[in-house]
Parts: structure tokens; sequence; C-alpha cells
């Protein structure tokens, strides 16, 4: 009997699998299974244009028989069946050669395999990544007459006629030889193969057998004596592997919390239940079902590099991949979940799938699902939102202030800060409904703890006021609401920058005045700093203390600290600076008293501890501790 040659690019393809180093080998029997399930879709699909009654749906099942002693592994389904012609066409050329380019492949390069078998589902060929020698016996749908098709790979294959009772296919592998790099025999281990069929085929809507080898004890002789020990015996048992409908296909009504939470943490491998579950069934121009999970605490390794976002993928029931990144934007990567779509293709690449309009639409609705969830969480289970903000709340900050804040008003009104009157988290929507009505901006301070930024000059004098204060302790913060820039068109200010409006006319007017008088007091100071400050000026945002240090400009003094603390990154921005006197403070007085005397050196001694008492409120450390040290010293 002549050997047949494949087409040459199954020849590639044939020599790939033949010679793979892909690690994922396992992947063959997901291909061969969502074959047989396509098989019997055909046929089932079949019977109810034919109106054919001899067959019923329940009749459908998938079979995996393994015979360790003749190493093969047979895959059998009474799907639809092949012809000798189409045995032929399927099997000895690459039905959809379209989306395979085989251009990276034909250097031969180890890496550029891998990249490929990784991307493309890779259908049928994929046998012969752990078998020597695949045959397929068929019987079509509506024929008597049975083909076998063979082939231990590259050199060709055959065709000749055979014998079988019943219509469908049945794939016979014989699993190649270890060898001392690759074990193969593994899958002709029953265990392996179970775990291989739940991982990846679980919900495929027909059931996947196989005869499984149990133990049990034998029961007791009539007769059995005193000393009787019990015995055992081992039989076989046919076991469905698959549970076929998923949780995620289910009516929402009929599963119970306690399903989800099981599902949940059983297959995302948490302790505890989700804080919340998100259902979506969704038909139309693309159709798919999700279930997605807010986990109620971090995983451990969450803000460093190492965590993956992603959710499961499926196509049909099959998965196709294990963490799609694609369906979550960066600010919700910590939720978990599937999604399922009978519009995706099994063998769909990466590539292919970041630029898939159908995955994107998905992402779409996932986002706002995602973000009515928690706008739904936070207004009407506020104590669990809390816990999520404490878990999350950084990333969704983060978030905010990424991408120059493209995301930034979606996601603002999930904000929570510490509110210095209320003592608690609130919302920026909270803030402004609350605010006076001529109060013009929403204040706040930041800085590295509440019970510190409370203690501010600053915050005295507005808290003093009757306004309210958010107190911004993480380093995202203050750049979070740089990027929004404003909420209901309040403007946010920084209380230890710019001008508060705070204050009367009439202390306005005094401040002015102060100023004009002491000009040269407070030019004299400037000058004894150096360079260190771009003024010194008479403050209104000080009633109790003798002075502070406010920053012009953008950066503010927190944000600042913050860079600084930053990984190298080149140059260090500063912010500018500003010294602020009370002038109704006694120090005020004595530094009137000491610029009348003319005395330069004092007045410079003076401008150094104030500047420095200026920055141990900030959080900064003194510039020069034994010069400061030597001047207080001193003075005393
Ligand atoms: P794909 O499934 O992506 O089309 P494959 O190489 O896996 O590519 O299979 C090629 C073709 O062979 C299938 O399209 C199908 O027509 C046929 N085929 C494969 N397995 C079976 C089977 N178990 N029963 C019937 N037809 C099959």
């Amino acid at each position: 009997m002549a050997k047949k040659q494949f087409k040459t690019e199954s020849k590639k393809l044939m020599d790939l699998m033949i010679n793979s180093i892909y690690t994922n080998k396992e992947i063959f029997l997901r291909e061969l299974i969502s074959n047989a399930s396509d098989a019997i879709d055909k046929l089932y699909f079949k019977s109810l244009t034919d109106n054919s009654s001899q067959i019923s749906k329940s009749d459908f099942k998938i079979l995996i028989t393994l015979d360790p002693d003749a190493k093969t592994i047979t895959l059998s389904d009474n799907g639809i069946g092949m012809t000798a012609e189409e045995l032929e066409s399927n099997l000895g050329t690459i039905a959809r050669s379209g989306s395979l380019d085989f251009k990276t492949a034909n250097g031969g390069n180890k890496s550029d395999e891998i990249d490929i078998i990784g991307q493309f589902g890779v259908g049928f060929y994929s046998a012969f990544m752990v078998a020597s020698k695949v045959t397929v016996i068929s019987r079509a749908y509506g024929s008597d007459e049975a083909w076998k098709w063979e082939s231990s790979g590259a050199d060709g294959y055959t065709i000749t006629k055979t014998e079988k009772e019943s219509v469908g296919t049945d794939i016979i592998m014989t699993i190649k030889d270890d060898t001392e790099s690759e074990t193969y025999s593994e899958f002709l281990d029953e265990y392996r193969i179970v775990g291989i069929v739940k991982k990846y085929s679980d919900y495929v809507r027909y059931p996947i057998n196989m005869y499984r080898q149990k133990s049990r004890q034998k029961e007791r002789p009539a007769d059995a004596g005193e000393d009787y020990k019990p015995e055992y015996e081992t039989y076989t048992e046919l076991e469905t592997l698959n549970s076929m409908i998923p949780l995620w296909k289910r009516n929402k009504k009929d599963v119970t919390d306690e399903e989800y939470n099981n599902f949940y943490k059983d297959r995302f491998m948490d302790y505890s239940d989700p804080s919340a579950v998100i259902v979506s069934n969704v038909e139309g121009a693309i159709s798919y079902n999700s279930l997605l999970f807010i986990p109620s605490h971090a995983p451990y390794d969450y803000y460093t590099k190492e965590y993956e976002k992603g959710l499961q993928l499926y196509a049909s029931g099959v998965m196709i991949m294990e963490k799609c990144a694609d369906l979550l934007p960066d600010y919700f990567s910590f939720v978990k979940g599937v999604v399922d779509s009978q519009d995706l293709s099994l063998n769909i690449s990466r590539e292919m799938l970041q630029h898939d309009r159908q995955l994107l639409t998905i992402r779409k609705n996932l986002e706002k699902k995602i973000k009515n969830e928690l706008v739904s969480l936070k207004d009407n289970e506020r104590e669990k939102y809390e816990s999520f903000w404490k878990n999350f709340g950084r990333q969704i900050k983060f978030g905010c202030y990424n991408m120059y804040g493209q995301d930034s008003k979606n996601l603002q009104e999930l904000l929570l800060f510490y509110s210095a009157r209320e003592k608690k988290l609130i919302t920026l929507d909270e803030y402004v409904k609350n605010m006076k009505d001529e109060q013009k901006y929403i204040y706040y301070a930041a800085g590295d703890s509440t019970e510190h930024l409370e203690k501010l000059p600053a915050a005295e004098t507005v808290l003093s006021k009757g306004c309210d204060l958010l107190l911004l302790t993480e380093d995202v913060d203050e750049f979070c609401l740089q990027v929004l820039h404003e909420y209901a068109e309040k403007h946010f200010r920084n209380i230890n920058s710019g001008d508060l409006e705070l204050e009367s006319e009439e202390e306005k007017k005094a401040a002015e005045d102060a100023g004009k008088e002491s000009r040269e007091l407070l030019d004299a100071m400037k000058e004894a700093l150096k360079g260190k400050v771009k003024e010194v000026k008479i403050s209104t945002r000080l009633n109790e203390h003798p002075v502070c240090l406010s920053s012009d400009g953008p950066l503010s003094i927190e944000m600042e600290k913050i860079l600084a603390s930053m990984p190298n990154n080149g140059e260090k921005p500063v912010s500018d600076k500003i010294l602020e006197l009370n002038a109704s403070h006694p120090v005020f007085e004595k530094l009137k008293t000491v610029f009348a005397e003319n005395n330069t050196e004092k007045l410079g001694k003076y401008a150094d501890i104030l500047y420095n008492q200026a920055r141990l409120i900030e959080g900064l450390p003194i510039e020069d501790p034994i010069e400061y040290t030597k001047n207080v010293c001193e003075l005393m």
C-alpha cells in the first residue's frame, strides 16, 4: 500500500509536533476532545434537521481508554465521523492554514517553535507531540464503510478500508518512549489524564467517560473463621470525568451563595469567601457568560511585579487561556473570574486576541459591571466597601493617576479619603455636599499619618474656620488629586500651598500691612537663608505657631518627599518653598528687635533656626543638624 505524502504546510506542522520541545504537551488531549465534541455537535445538528429520530442527545459521549501494556491512549466519539475523502482532506492538510503563519517557523528556530505552539491551538496534529503513531478509525454518518488513517509522522500516511460497528471516530495514539529529558508515559497514567480533562475540558457539553480502576473489600465468606482478614479486589467502573454544565452558565437564582463561594475558593485558591460575586449572561451581537469575583483580601503578592492579572477565558466551554490579561484594566486587576463565549474561536492566538473586537466589547462591558458593583457596594454596604478599599483602594488611586489621568473621571466616585472633621473615610461627593456656601476649595493635607497632619498649623486654621479637610497618607494620594484637578467644579487645595482664601478682608489687609511694614526684615531673612526659600512672608494660615513652610507651584513639599524616596530616577525635583511667619507671635517681635539692632549675624541664626523648625513640622530633615544645634545652644 502506497504511502501518501502530507501537503507541504502539514508536513512542517507535523515536523514541529514530532520534534517539539514545547513543555505544555498535555494540550493534545484538549485539542482532540474539542474535535470530538465538535463532531458530536455536527451529528446532533444533522439529526435535528434530518428528523432522524434514532438519535437522542443523551446517547452522545466521548470515551477515553488507557492501555498501559500496549502503550496506547484511545479517544472515541460517536459524532459525525469521516469518510475516506474527509480523512484525506481533513487530516492530510491543515484545514485552517489561514490561521497559521509559517514564516516564523521556517527558520526552524526553537524559540519560534515554542511561540507558535503556545499561541495557536494546533488541532489534530498535536497528537504527534506525545504519540509515535496515530491511527484514526472512522465511520461517517450515513455510511456502512469504515476507514483507517494511519501515520507514524513525517514520512506520510495511509488510508485503508476497515470495519467499525458504529458511527463515529476512534483515535488511537501509541505513546512515545520516555527519553532522558521527557516522560511520555505520564499520559498513560489514569490520574494524570483525569487531571488534564478537568483542567481544560471540564465544561465540554458531552460526558467524557473513562473506565477507572477501583478497589473494594470482598464480601466476608459465610464460613470465615475468627482469624479472617478482609480481602480486597480491584474492579473497573465507568466514570464521567467532566462536570459539563459550568456554574457560570447556570441561572443565578438556581445557584446558592455557598456554591459560588466554594467555586471561587477552589478555583482561585483563596481561603476566604469573596466580597462580591458578579454574574452576567449576555446575548446579542456578542454572547458570553461571565462569573467574576472581588476578593475580600489582597493576595500576598498583589502589590508586587510578580502578580499577574487576568481572567480565565473559555471558548464554548473549553479553556483557551488561564490568565487573559486583556480582559481587565490594571485598576481592576484584583478581579478574578471566568469568561466563556461561543463567539471566540478555540484557535485564536494571543496576539489576535489583543486586537479582537469581540474581546474588546466584553472587556468594556465587564469594566462597567465591576464599576457598578463597586458603586453599589459603596452606597449600600459601606463597611464592606471600606474593607475593600483598605485592600485595593491604592490600586484604584493608581488607576486615576495613570496615563495622565485618562480614567480618572470614571474612577473618581470610587475614591475614599480620611476626613479630619468626620474622623472617618468619606467620598469626594460627601465632602462637597458638606462644604460651606462660601468655601472655594476642597482642602487637603498630605503626609505620613493622620495624627501628624491634624496638628499641622494650617490644619488647625482650616478646621477652625469650619471647613473640613482631607488627610492624605498614601504616597499616591496627592498625585491622584492633582490629576483629577477638581471635583464637582471645586478645585483641590493643599493647605500648605498657595492661598487658602479663608481669611476675612481685614485679616488679609492686616497681613499685607504687616508685610509692607516689615519688608526689609523679611528680605533680610530671605537673604540670610541663601536661596533655601523662594520667599519669606507674613502668613495668613497661622494661629498659634510662629512659623510654617508652604510651597509655590505644582510640586508640594509632600510630593518632593515622595519623589526623593523613590529609587534613583535621575534628578530629584525640589518644591519652591516659602517661609511663613506669624506676625502676632512673640517670636516675630524678637525678630524685629534683632533686625533693629542691625545684628546681621544673629538674625541669620534666628532665620536658620526658624527655617529648620518649619522643616521639622513638615517632616523634612534638618539640613545641617550640627549647625542647628550650635545655633540653638548659643542663643539659649
Ligand atoms: P480544526 O479542528 O481546527 O478544524 P484539526 O486539525 O483539529 O483542525 O481537524 C481538522 C478537521 O478534521 C476538523 O475540522 C474536522 O472536520 C475533522 N476532524 C477532526 N477530528 C474529528 C473527529 N473526531 N470526528 C470527525 N471529524 C474530525
